[in-house]
């Protein structure tokens, strides 16, 4: 199994106040895999996604990721973790203003071990003729899908997404689901992707429905192609 999590816990304390996050989560994914983890906002979507892509730590229990037990590594080796394993796209582009498409890519691409190459994933995406363009000169849909280029040059083992379609619009966000089921029939990405928008679910292999930090079903879709 690429991903599996058993019994995750997480809380958080406020103040005087704890809540609890997680609450003894498991899930599993195949390699080459697209997993949907699908719930409202605030049910621990993306504490769950923090936690397998390294940028958060659980209290308890375990994340193993391509045979590496992530739950257990240190500081050093989760930003080794995250720099060569995971590509991450948020909902918010955070392309960086002053430099160009190509050149947003290429900060990635060089700190990578095996990167692709940058014009290779501008392909993919279907931006090479905007490779000299500033990141204000592109629409919304583009700019995401620059974010997305720019998470798979660096040729990650797991691609993670947080709601990469929450801030655009349906045309927008149709487009940007099907580019990411090309990425990863393409270059074999494993993809995880958690959403609140059930309509999204539909292009995913297998889809996790949580609800208050606790995984109330699995659903595993026959086709992975959603009806046009
Ligand atoms: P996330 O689920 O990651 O928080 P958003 O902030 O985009 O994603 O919220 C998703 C949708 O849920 C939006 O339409 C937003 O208006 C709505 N929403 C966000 N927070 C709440 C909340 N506390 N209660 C009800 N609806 C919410
Ligand atoms: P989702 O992605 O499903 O919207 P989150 O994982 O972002 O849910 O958040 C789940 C709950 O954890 C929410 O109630 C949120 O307010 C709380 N939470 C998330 N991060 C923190 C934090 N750093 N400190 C305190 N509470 C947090």
């Amino acid at each position: 199994m690429f991903i599996k999590v058993e019994n995750l816990t997480k809380s958080y304390k406020t103040g005087e106040v704890t809540t609890t996050v997680l609450k003894g989560v498991a899930m599993e994914l195949h390699k080459g895999e697209i997993g949907v983890i699908l719930g409202p906002s605030g049910s621990g979507k993306s504490t769950l996604l923090n936690i397998i892509g390294g940028i958060d730590r659980s209290d308890s229990g375990t994340v193993i990721v391509d045979n590496i037990k992530v739950t257990k590594l240190t500081d050093d080796e989760l930003t080794d973790y995250r720099r060569d394993f995971i590509g991450f796209i948020f909902q918010f582009y955070n392309l960086i203003p002053n430099l160009t498409v190509g050149e947003n890519i290429e900060v990635v691409a060089n700190i990578s071990k095996s990167p692709f190459s940058i014009d290779e994933v501008l392909e993919a995406v279907g931006l090479l003729d905007k490779k000299n363009r500033f990141p204000k000169e592109l629409s919304g849909g583009e700019q995401q899908r620059v974010s997305i280029a720019r998470a798979v040059v660096k040729n990650p083992r797991l691609l993670l997404c947080d709601e990469p379609t929450g801030a655009l619009d349906f045309a927008s966000s149709r487009e940007i689901l099907k580019l990411l089921q090309n990425i990863n029939k393409r270059f074999g990405t494993t993809i995880l992707m958690i959403t609140h928008n059930s309509a999204i679910s539909g292009m995913a292999g297998q889809v996790y429905r949580v609800r208050s930090g606790e995984i109330v079903e699995r659903i595993m879709n026959e086709t992975i192609i959603p009806a046009e």
